[in-house]
């Protein structure tokens, strides 16, 4: 669809930041600037604006204002002052939510937003309209690493079903069509019917970008390599957000599509914060947030390299600041620079999510992904799931491969599990499929108790 993305580049997106006050582009103009610039440079860009938040946040956030009079004198080490502010877990925030809106902000421009909740409460917070137009920016300066631009027809795979009403769902639609250039697709509950379906429309809207939920693209890309069935269009790529990426789901999506994957790492509670360039790496987005990593248990600063705790900072979030926030992956930070020509500080690597973290009964950390690759190399499950409802019990749903499925297999998986978690009590269940999240999201491996109180970070 040439001419409606011709048309959204440049007039439906100048007519929108007239009307309203949009600065997308503006903000693109200035990330795409950013990029380019020394580490120095960025370093003391980011400082800058982190010095200005915490000015703010001292003065008129209730939860950090007990910290004013420090701060007076930490003036010049924004980041050293930063490190004395307590850790802000999820529930933390959630028990003391008010405290952490903006006393000098206009209500009424305040943009509230929730995450899905894939495991327990969802959290619930407001943001104003240049952070949202800021993330926007980060992702569209990242997809254009990959010769994507706005405006270009997009499908997204989606894991859930949209919570909108009719005709609610038909607006949404019209807009999403003919706004954005974008065709959703569901891919939470596919069949082959509706794989055909899927495929035809796909191939008649002719996208230049796949843009979906990891498990979604896997699920959608597993069954069409099952099928011997490809999309034959020519694509720049395909995004992978909102989840893990493992590497053998990236290997079957971009088999199954015959395009590169590039995996955009953001959270609904901590905006985009870091996109793959064309070299592979991911680069975070410096001037938006700041990050740290801490060790899991004891809160210390770890070197980079090392993995833990990823805390983030969101530098435009100024209606309700969010001061090193727990968002609940583990990654680790590089000191690296990269080949691509982008300067933005690189993440060694995404470990996924906290809690796909399991204890031993020695007290010893196995990653979520070892479970996954046991159950790989296995052909009798199609999938699983695996939960560590407390240091000792576990529950495992396995969904069979009937006509392949040997009982000696589920014995040699259960030893893996007992191998890395020690004499655990494993409840093993058969299901016939398992249900993503209410969310969308889908989780292989999930650890349902803390690993360390709130206390401890204090
Ligand atoms: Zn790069």
């Amino acid at each position: 669809m040439p001419v409606t993305g011709f048309l959204i580049r440049h007039v439906q997106w100048p007519l929108m930041e007239r009307w309203k006050k949009n600065r997308t582009r503006q903000y693109i103009r200035e990330l795409r600037q950013g990029q380019s610039l020394p580490t120095e440079a960025l370093q003391a860009s980011q400082r800058e604006k982190l010095r200005t938040l915490l000015e703010h946040a001292v003065h008129n956030v209730p939860a950090y204002a007990p910290y004013a009079q420090e701060w007076q004198e930490s003036h010049d080490n924004p980041e050293a002052f930063l490190l004395r502010l307590p850790i802000l877990s999820k529930s933390r925030f959630r028990q003391n939510a008010e405290q952490y809106i903006a006393q000098n902000g206009d209500r009424s421009t305040f943009i509230p937003n929730r995450t899905g909740g894939s495991t327990g409460e969802p959290v619930s917070f407001y943001l104003e309209r240049p952070a949202v137009e800021q993330y926007e920016a980060a992702r569209w300066l990242g997809l254009s690493w990959h010769g994507i631009q706005i405006g270009d027809p997009c499908v997204m795979i989606w894991g859930s079903p949209l919570e909108l009403s009719q005709h609610q769902q038909k607006r949404y639609r019209w807009k999403e069509r003919w706004l954005k250039n974008r065709l959703i697709i569901p891919a939470y509950d596919l069949d082959e019917r509706r794989l055909d379906t899927y495929l035809r429309l796909i191939r008649r809207f002719s996208p230049v970008y796949l843009y979906g939920y990891t498990s979604a693209l896997y699920t959608l890309a597993s069954m069409m390599l099952e099928k011997g069935l490809t999309l034959d269009v020519p694509l720049k790529a395909v995004v992978s957000t909102a989840e893990s990426l493992h590497e053998h789901q990236r290997a079957v999506i971009a088999r199954a599509f015959a395009a590169p994957v590039i995996n955009e790492y953001g959270a609904r509670d901590g905006g985009i914060i870091a996109y793959q360039c064309p070299s592979g790496r991911m680069h975070a987005f410096s001037e938006n947030c700041y990050l740290e990593v801490v060790d899991p248990i004891s809160g210390i600063p770890l070197r980079a390299g090392e993995t833990g705790l990823l805390l983030v900072t969101d530098l435009h979030n100024t209606v309700m600041p969010r001061l090193r926030y727990q968002l609940g992956d583990l990654i680790a930070l590089s000191a690296q620079t990269c080949d691509c020509g982008i300067g933005y500080p690189l993440i060694e690597h995404i470990d996924g999510r906290e809690d796909d973290m399991f204890v031993s009964e020695h007290g010893t950390f196995v990653h979520g992904h070892y479970f996954n690759h046991i159950i790989r190399n296995m052909s009798s499950f199609r999938t699983f799931q695996i939960v560590q409802h407390e240091r000792q019990r576990v529950s495992l749903k396995l969904v069979k491969e009937p006509k392949v499925y040997l009982p000696a297999e589920e014995a040699q998986l259960l030893e893996g599990i007992r191998a890395a978690l020690g004499n655990v009590d494993v409840q093993v269940s058969y299901v016939e499929q398992i249900a993503p999240s209410a969310s969308g999201k889908f989780r292989y491996a999930i650890r349902e108790f803390p690993l360390t109180t709130d206390l401890l970070r204090e």
